[in-house]
């Protein structure tokens, strides 16, 4: 992150290939979509996803889109039925958001999944995302690029007016078209109401909430939580716990020994899928501080603990 005012580029080939070498060196930078400005992350490194969450602020860790460049690119990481590839054929490049099962062993970091097992997936039409897509060849993960609880941004001038000092780096290449966010479809439920109308798709949709238990098809959930009875603020094993450190306390695994709350996002739901994977019949975590990303990472953690 840097500490001065972040630097606004106008769109062109030296300022994509810029952008592109931020990201492929781990740095989130905010572009535009047809959607709205999204801060966009190589979704294949943890450490640079966590850096979006400590730019924007936010108090709690939900699955974020990845954007990728086409159709191939996506089934790299997704398993797709006969009614996604017809959504894919019909919408994209554009604003619709596909959840697909993730396939296995794709390169993409437990954090922009929030430990899930399915994946949000989206070719952007834009010319500007298209053009990064392709120099930097990595998946992007892409949240709307504004500071938590802002309004979306729509021209580059908002993102700088939102996320200020937080970010270096902004592509510059208008407003946006859309103005809205995409529209998220999980098997035939929609997620998200967005630019592509329910009335547009070749079968009807259920609607559910996007923080709704239950999502079609199978029964996915939104939120992950380890299978295993999880205590949090442990200083040390109980029984035949298996701890999760952090800082002083090493545990079975530690999410950072140097304490710091960026590497512990970037390592928390791995740690987490190790802890359910173990012998042991318990997972406990060390106590983690509430300042900056520890907020989301304790407000996850508590979510897990009590359901
Ligand atoms: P955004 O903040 O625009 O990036 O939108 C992120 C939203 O996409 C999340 O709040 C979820 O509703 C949805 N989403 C992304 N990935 C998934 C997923 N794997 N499962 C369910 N919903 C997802
Ligand atoms: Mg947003």
């Amino acid at each position: 992150m840097a500490d001065s005012k972040p630097r606004i580029l106008r769109y062109g080939m030296a300022a994509v290939a810029e952008v592109a070498a931020r990201i492929t060196a781990g740095e989130p930078v905010a572009l535009p979509t047809e959607t709205v400005y999204g801060l966009a992350a190589d979704a294949t490194d943890a450490q640079a996803v966590a850096r979006i969450y400590a730019a924007k602020g936010r108090p709690s860790f939900n699955p974020l889109i990845v954007h990728v460049a086409d159709l191939a690119a996506a089934e790299a990481l997704a398993v797709f039925d006969a009614d996604a590839r017809m959504l894919a054929a019909m919408f994209w490049p554009g604003p619709l958001t596909l959840v697909l099962p993730l396939r296995d062993g794709a390169a993409i970091a437990g954090l922009v999944t929030a430990g899930l097992p399915t994946i949000g997936l989206r070719v952007p039409r834009h010319r500007a995302m298209q053009a990064v897509l392709a120099t930097s060849g990595r998946p992007l993960a892409a949240p709307s690029a504004n500071a938590s609880n802002g309004i979306s941004p729509t021209r580059a001038a908002h993102v700088a007016a939102s996320l200020g000092d937080r970010i270096g780096l902004i592509l510059d290449d208008g407003p946006t078209e859309a103005g809205l966010e995409s529209t998220i479809i999980a098997g035939r439920t929609l997620l998200r109401p967005g630019p592509i109308a329910i009335a547009d798709l070749p079968f009807a949709v259920e609607r559910r909430a996007e923080d709704g238990a239950v999502i079609a098809p199978g029964q996915l959930k939104t939120h992950y939580a380890p299978a295993k009875p999880l205590r949090l603020n442990a200083l040390a094993p109980e029984g035949d716990e298996w701890l999760i450190g952090f800082g002083a306390i090493p545990g079975d695994e530690t999410l950072s020994a140097r304490g710091d709350v960026v590497e512990a996002a970037a390592r928390l739901f791995d740690a987490l899928h190790r802890a359910d994977a173990s012998d042991a019949r318990s997972i406990a975590v060390a106590p983690i501080p509430a300042d900056g990303l520890g907020e989301a990472i304790n407000d996850r953690l508590t979510r897990a603990a009590h359901r």
